[in-house]
């Protein structure tokens, strides 16, 4: 069998930094790519479909966080943010973009690798949830099990594929209800219990096993691979 490689492209306008971080890709096991201009990535995503990106925010021509926008619009790939602004950081998680992870700059490269391996292990269980049969399409923003339509509100679909999509991340109330709510209405910190608890019921009434959101207990919720 022929094992495929998993491939990282890093957006990183300083070449030496770039460089280190490829070389330590490539050793990994992983396949590197690297640019350099902001303007080039988002048709680089599009054609060469990296398993994880890692974006530098301050990049010549488009920064990060327009590109990471244009990114999510047709893509779930995970994207590491990196910054040197410990400012940023707080932007950016104020902004509830949903970036999976953010690294502050200057950073440990033996970290980065750590976190990336992390990272794409965490999309492999999301992929086993795939074959196991659940299949959350956000195009046709429908959600089946063995083929079989799962039938939810666009409320309990958007939690449940922006749970899918980060599995293994736990997500407090408010986090949710930013993602959910795009209009920052304020709602209840209880209308997101009650949707998750009806999203649950729904999942389970179909198959008992797919008891795949689990509430961590003060904190929030997560997606747990089946
Ligand atoms: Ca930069």
């Amino acid at each position: 069998m022929t094992d495929i490689k998993k491939s990282i492209l890093v957006v990183e306008d300083e070449p030496t930094l770039s460089a280190i971080l490829c070389e330590y890709i490539e050793h990994a096991g992983f396949t590197a790519h690297s640019l350099s201009d902001g303007a080039l990535v988002v048709n680089f995503v599009k054609e060469v479909q990296p398993d994880l990106i890692i974006l530098d925010l301050m990049l010549p021509n488009k920064n990060g966080l327009d590109i990471y926008r244009e990114i999510r619009t047709f893509s779930a790939v995970p994207v590491m943010m990196a910054t040197a602004k410990i400012e940023e950081i707080d932007r950016l998680i104020g902004l509830e973009l949903g970036a999976d992870d953010y690294i502050c700059k200057p950073y440990s490269t033996r970290e980065v690798i750590v976190r990336a391996k992390n990272i794409l292990r965490r999309n492999d269980k999301a992929l086993d949830v795939h074959h196991s049969g659940l299949v959350v399409d956000e195009l046709a923003m429908a959600v089946t099990y063995q083929r079989e339509r799962v039938s939810l509100t666009a409320t309990e679909f958007r939690i449940l594929a922006f749970l899918y999509k980060n599995s293994g991340k736990i997500y407090s109330r408010d986090q949710l209800m930013n993602h959910v709510y795009s209009d920052h209405r304020v709602v209840a910190d209880r209308a997101i219990d009650s949707h998750v608890k009806n999203l649950r019921r729904k999942l389970m009434e179909i198959e008992p096993a797919l008891d795949c959101i689990k509430s961590v207990y003060g904190v929030g919720y997560k997606f747990d691979a089946v």
